[in-house]
């Protein structure tokens, strides 16, 4: 069987599954969107997804047609259907169709989507040798013209950066703020671990909120190592004796090298080893 996709109360083929080009969400990129993990038939942190799904919408005046309870069935139903246990889903609520003009009030039915599939962002070895990454020139969003909070359809100031990263071999690259600060990865969160302590830049940095930042957190603080949210430099960075990165698809990924220069001595370190394998027990148990 083909695999199913939810839109809007209706399963399609994939191949079916299709919405209007006149959608805001592809006109525009006016919509919201979430990415998240199931494990052993569980999605992890549903409720937090949720919560930042509906955030987000409100955010940008986006009234989301279904309930929360009824968009948490979605996930579980759609998981059910294509019989996955372990994958990632795909959450998208579009604007819906409307007039070639930008005003939202021309549009009508905002589209739910729901995809769910088999995920790997990247080969196992990434993970056991670690990633190299550069700094981008790209500066994240200013969270007072677009919040990085806002998990929107636009995701082109990550995508500049990210071609920036794939033009310079790296699969991911570091965005700073416009202060200068680290932010965030194109499409993960970012920690340090220097002198034993966890670092990572704190929601004022403009960042996304993510989800796995929250549970590495939890999991760090459970551990009894000392952490903090702060204003981060590259200098930070570059000292660091460990760095890695987090998100729902990538999960938690080591980095070994950061603008050429190796990080600590160049290999994944005690304390990225230590929440990783914390984080399996946890999504997995
Ligand atoms: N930052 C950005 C820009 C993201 O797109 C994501 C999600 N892929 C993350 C951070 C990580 O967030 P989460 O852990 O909630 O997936």
């Amino acid at each position: 069987m083909a695999l199913q996709i939810y839109i809007s109360g209706k399963y399609y083929d994939k191949e079916n599954a299709k919405i209007s080009v006149y959608d805001h969400g592809l006109l525009y990129g006016d919509g919201v969107f979430e990415g998240m993990r199931s494990y052993s038939g569980k999605v992890f942190r549903l409720e937090e997804h949720l919560d930042r799904l509906w955030d987000s919408a409100k955010a940008i005046w986006l009234q989301i047609p279904i309930s929360k309870q009824e968009m948490g069935t979605v996930v579980n139903k759609t998981l059910e259907i294509n019989g996955i246990r372990d994958g990632y889903i795909r959450l998208i609520v579009t604007r819906g169709a409307g007039s070639l003009g930008l005003d939202p009030n021309r549009t009508s039915d905002p589209q739910v989507i729901c995809i769910t599939d088999h995920i790997a962002l990247y080969p196992p070895e990434f993970y056991e040798k670690g990633l190299e990454i550069i700094t981008a020139s790209t500066i994240r969003n200013h969270s007072a013209a677009l919040s990085p909070r806002i998990k929107s359809l636009n995701y082109l100031n990550n995508i500049m950066a990210k071609i920036e990263g794939l033009q310079a071999g790296c699969v991911e690259a570091l965005m700073l703020n416009a202060k200068g600060e680290v932010a965030e990865c194109t499409g993960d969160n970012i920690f340090l671990v220097k002198k034993g302590k966890l670092m990572t830049p704190s929601l004022d940095s403009g960042i996304l909120d993510g989800i796995t930042r929250g549970a590495v957190l939890d999991i760090a603080r459970e551990a009894g190592i000392e952490v903090a949210e702060m204003a981060l430099t590259k200098h930070d960075v570059y000292i660091a004796d460990e760095v890695f990165l987090t998100g729902s698809a990538a999960e938690i990924i080591p980095v070994v090298k950061v603008d050429s220069r190796p990080i600590g001595d160049g290999t994944v370190g005690p304390i990225t080893l230590k929440l990783t394998k914390r984080f399996h027990q946890i999504t997995r148990e």
